[in-house]
């Protein structure tokens, strides 16, 4: 029996990090399948050796290894400080757009909205001044200036700024009568099927809404609460593109989800107006939402260290875009998880390979009347000046980010059910993919 019981413990780890090999080996992490490799023998060979190995003590030996086994699968399966009383960080005050790095970076020197901003804002003149002796976005002369890929990434810009006339429209004249539960299902499962990984409904709140445009012909204009429901849509930004944070490659899928995810919104949105409803979408360039708080709000993820949106299934890795309307819908909860909250205070992998440390490595503090991480815009935009791209070098190294399969699926199970569990995955993360993994090489076909 005790022989049995050890073989099928060893067999059970061997084919375990078999698999983690396998995955990571599809995944391109050479650093990764190696360690695994070595976790093959290592886990697995005392099982074997204490099964066919006669030697005194053998009976310790096996007490040992089966109750580190067995605690080991206890720390995963058993819900420990899953959800401790949780609030999520609401902003005391709405945010004004104006003071987002793409409003301060459209004003031109010399015009009356330049006039008018750094009036109202002399503190951040010197600190923009910094970012406007760079080369820019997408320009020739920044570190990572690739034609291919910066053209690339413009043409995705350049399509979504030529969509924006259509995040409004006519709404037809004859309102069709809907059920809000079957219309909301209908929008979830056809927003998927356009290519959205995650489509959440909330009831939209004055926070959620920039108080003051601040991009193009918007700037200055007050917004309204309009409407009363908000969808928010996610989809996912492709790892290996990510994983070369932060060269072109990074900034072109950038350009590429922004206008996915536009385009799922400007669909919904005609959609919405076709049934005889109201609806807006907020796309790149053209918001009057905060699109990270709507989604949250809408049940999609929690914002963690880095300011963005942390989905259960992808992390950071995805874009957002909301549709605003007056159909009737259901609304979806947030998830409250506390364990993503709890992940990043122990973790800080973001913060120790950002280039220009933009990310605290503090815990939350009250910052504008809510407790939250706040990151350095300014540090962060300049470096972006410099590369020309929009670095991403956080995204690519969040644990969280991992694809989207049954191995990195797992470990995201253990991590929201145990905080126990969450401590030993946010280590191995460093022992399987490196504390400061550097960025990978461009996908073939983009060489
Ligand atoms: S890298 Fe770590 S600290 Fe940063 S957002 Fe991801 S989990 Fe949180
Ligand atoms: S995008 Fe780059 S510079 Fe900005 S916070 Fe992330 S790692 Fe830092």
């Amino acid at each position: 029996m005790m022989q049995l019981i050890l073989i099928l413990s060893g067999a059970g780890l061997f084919l375990f990090f078999i698999y983690a090999v396998v995955v990571s080996l599809r995944e391109h992490e050479i650093f990764a399948a190696k360690r695994f490799f070595v976790g093959v023998w290592l886990f697995s060979l005392p099982f074997f050796v204490v099964a066919f190995v006669s030697f005194t003590g053998k009976i310790f030996v096996f007490s040992f290894l089966i109750v580190t086994l067995l605690t080991g699968i206890l720390l995963f399966l058993v819900p420990y400080k899953r959800n401790r009383a949780y609030r999520q960080a609401i902003p005391a005050a709405r945010i004004d757009e104006r003071d987002t790095m793409f409003s301060r970076n459209e004003l031109v020197p010399g015009t009356d909205n330049f006039k008018d901003y750094y009036l109202q804002n002399p503190d951040k003149k010197v600190r923009d001044d910094r970012f406007r002796r760079n080369a820019g976005l997408l320009q020739r002369g920044t570190t990572q200036y690739n034609s291919f890929y910066f053209a690339s990434a413009d043409a995705s810009f350049e399509t979504i700024a030529a969509l924006r006339t259509f995040v409004n429209g006519t709404v037809a004249e004859k309102k069709i009568p809907v059920d809000a539960q079957r219309v909301s299902n209908y929008l979830k499962n056809w927003s998927k099927k356009l290519g959205a990984v995650d489509c959440g409904i909330t009831e939209l709140q004055d926070y959620h809404i920039y108080s003051t445009g601040g991009r193009g012909e918007r700037y200055g204009q007050k917004f309204v609460k309009s409407h009363r429901f908000a969808l928010a849509f996610t989809v996912e930004m492709d790892h290996k593109m990510v994983q070369t944070a932060p060269a072109g490659t990074m900034v072109m899928e950038s350009g590429q989800q922004y206008l996915e995810s536009g385009r799922i919104a400007l669909q919904v949105a005609k959609f919405i107006r076709s049934l005889g409803y109201e609806a807006r979408a907020h796309i790149d360039g053209n918001y009057e939402v905060v699109c990270p708080l709507v989604a949250r709000a809408a049940g999609l993820g929690e914002i963690g260290r880095m300011g963005l949106l942390m989905t259960p299934k992808l992390g950071p890795r995805v874009r957002i875009a909301v549709v605003t309307t007056n159909l009737p819908l259901i609304t979806d909860m947030p998830l409250h998880d506390y364990s993503v909250i709890d992940a990043c205070m122990q973790c800080k992998k973001c913060a120790d390979v950002c280039p220009t440390n933009a990310i605290s490595f503090n815990d939350r503090a009250i910052i504008t009347g809510s407790l939250r991480w706040q990151i350095n815009q300014e540090s962060c935009f300049t470096f972006w000046t410099i590369a020309g791209t929009d670095c991403g070098r956080c995204i690519s190294v969040c644990p969280y980010s991992h694809p989207d399969n049954n191995l990195h699926n797992l470990v995201r199970f253990g991590m929201h059910n145990s905080s126990s569990f969450r401590k030993v995955a946010l280590k191995m993360d460093d022992v399987f993919y490196g504390r400061k993994p550097s960025p990978k090489p461009v996908p073939d076909g983009f060489k």
